[in-house]
């Protein structure tokens, strides 16, 4: 694989790195898209039924089985190569901050650590829908039938009020603090990485924009064209899993 001398020479130089992720990662290693998901069981519910707290005030069983079924699918996957080499890129950078849109927890499985910023939430860390306190799954992987089923959402152990999701739904803010250490950090960068989003859900949607106008190097990895296009300085377009590996071998060997 071919990558331009001036991209290994940004990349070589930046001493701050900000690699922002989205569904697409996790997409390589078999966790599907949101409108993927919409399949069997889900097929005729949208984003407001599923992913807002007006659908799971409607139908919390529906909503909770949902992202059981979500659930089960990331702790069967495993992070691809794309994600150890994101982990193996903060080996070699003074700073890399990672900003994921992911609600999964396969860049932590992946050794990127444990101060990685989820904009949008972990689907692992549900909270009681009325006093937010944090719930315990059982242990294990449950095990959701292929498309789903609706499931009655557990109860919380202090107030009795249904237990949902710890991810960041559509008419939601985006968690405390996280929005601003990815402003700065977008805002601070030499190198921004867009890695396998769409650049649609927004204000998520921002970063790139942010670190480019701050006169950070925005280098796009997606196999498809996006809205990102026009602000990235460069566009490496295929898996990310191949990409950015590659990507990494050719850094390492590289002379400026
Ligand atoms: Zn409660």
């Amino acid at each position: 694989m071919i990558f331009d001398g001036s991209l290994l020479t940004h990349l070589h130089n930046a001493r701050h790195i900000v690699v922002f992720t989205g569904a697409g990662v996790s997409a390589e290693s078999g966790i599907p898209t949101f409108r993927d998901a919409q399949t069997g069981l889900w097929t005729h519910h949208d984003a407001t039924d599923l992913a807002s707290p007006q659908g799971f005030q409607r139908d919390p069983a529906l909503v909770w089985g949902w992202y059981e079924w979500r659930r089960m699918k990331v702790l069967r996957a495993e992070p691809n190569p794309a994600h150890l080499a994101i982990a193996d890129l903060a080996g070699q950078v003074e700073r890399l901050t990672l900003v994921t849109q992911n609600v999964d927890d396969l860049h932590e499985r992946a050794g990127s650590g444990d101060d990685i910023i989820h904009l949008h939430g972990s689907i692992h860390q549900p909270r009681c829908f009325a006093c937010a306190r944090p719930y315990a799954y059982p242990a294990g992987i449950p095990d959701e039938p292929e498309g789903g089923r609706r499931i009655e959402p557990p109860r919380c152990s202090h107030c009795n009020g249904r237990i949902r999701p710890g991810v960041v739904w559509f008419n939601e803010s985006l968690p405390e603090g996280a929005w601003a250490k990815a402003k700065q950090a977008g805002g601070d960068c030499d190198v921004l990485f867009s890695v396998g989003t769409s650049s649609l859900v927004w204000p998520a949607a921002l970063l790139p924009g942010i670190a480019a106008q701050r006169g950070a190097t925005v280098i796009q990895v997606n196999p498809d064209e996006t809205d990102l296009d026009d602000v990235a300085h460069y566009n490496l377009r295929g898996k990310a899993g191949e990409l950015l590996p590659a990507l990494l071998d050719v850094l390492r060997k590289f002379v400026p």
